[in-house]
């Protein structure tokens, strides 16, 4: 029989309380089909986070969640520029754009969360890359770099000091929503082996160089179960 206390917690439920306190956040990117093998834009071993963001997010208290959300002809997707293909890039009113498959289409099956990804405790789910005209792959900024999502301003009204990332892309919509992280004050802790990366014309390197020099540091899921 199960030993229960004056305060009628049971002693089983106390011990499974998770680690991380109320200024610790989970943020995992843009875990969504189409992202994953089989999907429009498939990030290479995508699905196999999911199990590994799952045991994690268990271990938090606080979790949000990221959508890639676009409208049917957004500007990022080649299909939207005559004449061009997947993975060129080219030049927008905010600087370089690569151009993407068609992908994350607002209310397509391709566009929702991984059928196995399992955080019902999850508190926001945001979504971003929602204007026709331009790409958002931070979780904070815009493409243009200077039109907010509203993020920063919701972690800190509720008392989030520590973002732990993880996600896909690891290359593009994590390392942005780090690096912005970073740049907005809060700690950023990745979540390596929580992460996979499309590793496009020498975008991995790249990241590894940014997220250094922007103070983001790495860590493996399985030190994060433990922490007190
Ligand atoms: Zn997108």
């Amino acid at each position: 029989m199960l030993n229960q206390g004056s305060t009628g917690i049971r002693e089983d439920a106390m011990a499974a309380h998770p680690p991380f306190g109320d200024e610790d956040l989970l943020l995992v990117i843009d875990v969504q089909k189409d992202f994953c093998p089989g999907g429009a834009l498939a990030v290479p071993r995508g699905d196999e986070i999911v199990p590994v963001i799952n045991r994690l997010a268990g271990n938090f208290r606080r979790v949000a969640l990221t959508q890639d959300w676009h409208p049917a002809g957004h500007r990022s997707f080649a299909s939207s520029h005559a004449g061009r293909q997947p993975f060129e890039s080219i030049p927008m009113a905010y600087g370089e754009q690569t151009l993407w498959p068609d992908h994350c289409v607002q209310g397509t099956p391709g566009a929702a969360l991984a059928a196995a990804l399992d955080i019902p405790h999850a508190e926001l789910v945001l979504r971003k890359g929602c204007r026709p005209e331009i790409d958002s792959y931070s979780a904070f900024f815009e493409n243009d770099r200077r039109t907010p999502t509203g993020l920063a301003g919701y972690l800190r009204e509720r008392g989030v000091r520590r973002l732990y990332l993880a996600g896909l892309a690891f290359d593009f919509c994590v390392r942005w929503s780090a690096e912005d992280a970073a740049a907005a004050g809060f700690a950023a802790i990745i979540v390596a082996d929580a992460c996979r990366a499309i590793d496009m014309a020498g975008s991995l390197a790249q990241a590894y160089v940014a997220l250094s020099a922007a103070g983001v540091t790495m860590a493996a899921a399985a030190d994060l179960s433990f922490r007190s």
